[in-house]
């Protein structure tokens, strides 16, 4: 469907000084608005819900879920309606995320948080079709089987591109579904290294367990839990500083929920020693940047959204 998305080399002192080489795989450059890991979740999902004549998409997300805009504009474009049920009370006037789904044409439902804690629950999906039409459901974050088959795609795809795999591939996990695919697709080569943007190990367990489900068990793979900020969407001002400091020195855009966060932990653990001179690490580039507006009008403008020239 796309063409292999750019590899960047990441030149910088601090790197080289521990002999370390560093690329980053732009999967926020896939698609303008269907971005990142989340396009690569998407692909079969949309692929099946085609073949098995649906025509409406039906999936859950928080106010600010890069998986709501991404489903919202892949609705668009291929042709599905789509409803997003969306975690909390009514929000007026519309965040950034939710007037870009709305204007996608994605119907949004609000619920209320213990309700949505049903998501899974096959009578309040019953009760959801009854409600909507019959649907193809996509879970919370866009993590299933076909997710993950999507994801194992990028590994292809670099093979593609290089004559020999970096050492690690580090990705960002927020459900651990691409950090599963990523392991998969490895097939039980090199290391993927996760970095969980919430706050605890359950996320160890999280891939252990999809990667159960799929069929396949293998040991080459760990998920750092020292870099997320004290938890889901929660920062300081150091992970600010290094996202604009990033932009401008390599012109690329992070954002503060997910991808700021893996190269944070990424460059600390370089310094710190943490890999051998002469390993190769990749990063994913897993999108999220739709996110920043929303997170900007929250907190007051603190991400740089272009590259000054001073
Ligand atoms: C959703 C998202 C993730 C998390 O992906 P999982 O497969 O749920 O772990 C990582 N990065 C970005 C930018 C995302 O939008």
């Amino acid at each position: 469907m796309n063409r292999p998305s750019p590899l960047q080399e990441i030149l910088e002192d601090a790197l080289s000084e521990k002999g370390v080489r560093l690329w980053v795989k732009r999967d926020d450059l896939l698609h303008p608005e269907i971005s990142g890991n989340k396009w690569r979740k998407l692909k079969y999902n949309l692929l099946e819900a085609r073949r098995l004549g649906y025509k409406i998409l039906l999936t859950f997300g928080g106010a600010y879920s890069n998986h709501i805009a991404a489903v919202a504009a892949a609705g668009k474009e291929f042709g599905f309606a789509t409803i997003g049920i969306i975690r909390g009370g009514q929000i007026l006037p519309r965040n950034p995320t939710l007037s870009f789904a709305e204007h996608c044409g994605m119907r949004l439902q609000f619920i209320t948080r213990t309700t949505y804690r049903k998501k899974d629950q096959p009578g309040f999906l019953e009760s959801l079709k009854t409600r909507f039409g019959d649907f193809y459901l996509l879970p919370e974050g866009g993590t299933n089987a076909l997710a993950l088959r999507g994801c194992a795609e990028i590994i292809d795809e670099l093979e593609s591109q290089t004559d020999l795999l970096p050492d690690y591939i580090c990705v960002c996990c927020g459900t651990g579904g691409t950090a599963a695919g990523l392991v998969a697709g490895l097939n039980g080569r090199q290391h993927m290294m996760g970095f969980s943007v919430l706050k605890g190990s359950f996320l160890k367990t999280e891939v252990a367990s999809f990667l159960e489900n799929y069929g396949v068990t293998f040991q080459n793979w760990s998920v750092e839990t020292s870099y997320h900020f004290g938890g889901y969407a929660k920062f300081r001002p150091e992970l600010i500083d290094f996202i604009n400091d990033f932009r401008q020195k390599f012109d690329i855009p992070l954002d503060p929920i997910y991808t700021g966060k893996m190269f944070f932990g990424i460059f600390d653990m370089i310094k710190k020693g943490r890999f051998q001179k002469g390993t190769t690490l990749l990063a994913i580039h897993t999108g999220g940047l739709q996110g920043i507006e929303g997170f900007n009008a929250r907190f007051g403008n603190l991400i740089v959204t272009h590259k000054s020239n001073s």
